[in-house]
């Protein structure tokens, strides 16, 4: 079979039998576990995921010209099962409600809007128990990084406001075909399920986090001093973090901002 890579689909295919392996078993899956595929390509983590025996595999892939080697999988194994479909718009609470895993070697270029998606799920506790997803390095980085790092940003906070996140490993841009200009890393995400943050806060937050990291080489106390009004300003201790970046202050600093805001109305 011929099968012509698509650049615009971020096509590379994790060739590595040893890591595919690594990230199935990462998953905690037993024979009640549904597990959600993103991009499941020509099916080397779907197979691997199969031997685990869970309960079903639903696969999004949007490149139909990969059919064929999903319909093989489809015929070997009744617990699996397809859709051609974009995984940006695909509704997953309509495949399972519960008790589900999502996996993906996630297409680069939208890797990002996903994990966004996934982090607005609602209701919340969300259709996951946990998510097993390939990021590039760099992105990876970013979404980790806590406070007091140059890589500490929007993301970071967005995702810690609702997400456990844990670094798994690194993924050499050689384990690839065809090989990616980038390396990539593996994460692991579990709901925080006492999380206090509704949709309309997770709004708030990006929002703040927009307008204080559009500055963020500058001091923060000028876009504060928009933000907040004087008695705001005095409950977060101004006079001592004014000289501070964006990349300086917490997580909590950011959420406690939310709290400010919400309590405005
Ligand atoms: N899972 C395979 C692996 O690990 O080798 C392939 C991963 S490859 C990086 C990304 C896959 O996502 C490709 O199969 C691509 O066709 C698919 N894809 C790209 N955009 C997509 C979208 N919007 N929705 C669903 N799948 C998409």
């Amino acid at each position: 079979m011929i099968f012509k890579y698509k650049k615009n689909l971020s096509q590379n295919f994790l060739i590595n039998k040893e890591i595919i392996k690594k990230i199935a078993d990462i998953g905690i899956i037993n024979n009640n576990t549904n597990i959600i595929e993103i991009g499941p390509g020509s099916g080397s983590l779907t197979e691997e995921l199969l031997k685990k025996n869970p309960k079903k595999i639903f696969a999004i892939e949007l490149d139909k010209d990969l059919t064929n080697y999903l319909d093989k999988i489809k015929n070997n194994y009744k617990n699996f099962n397809y859709k051609i479909s974009d995984a940006l718009t695909l509704d997953e609470r309509s495949i399972f409600k519960k008790n589900s895993i999502i996996f993906g070697n996630l297409p680069y270029n939208i890797s990002l809007k996903l994990l966004i998606k996934w982090i607005y799920s609602d209701p919340w506790p969300p259709f996951y128990d946990q998510m097993i997803l390939m990021f590039q390095k760099e992105v990876a980085e970013r979404i980790v990084a806590t406070s007091n790092n140059k890589k500490y940003g929007r993301i970071s906070i967005l995702t810690d406001a609702r997400l456990d996140v844990k670094f798994h490993f690194n993924i050499s841009k050689k384990e690839f075909n065809p090989e990616p200009k980038v390396d990539s890393s593996v994460l692991s995400f579990t709901p925080k399920k006492n999380t206090n943050f509704k949709l309309e806060d997770l709004n708030i937050l990006s929002d703040l986090t927009k307008v204080i990291f559009n500055t963020k080489r500058k001091i923060i106390s000028k876009t504060l001093k928009k933000l907040l009004n004087e008695k705001e300003l005095k409950i977060i201790n101004f006079e001592n973090i004014k000289n501070l970046r964006a990349e300086n202050l917490d997580f909590n600093f950011y959420y406690k901002l939310v709290d400010l805001i919400k309590s405005r109305s």
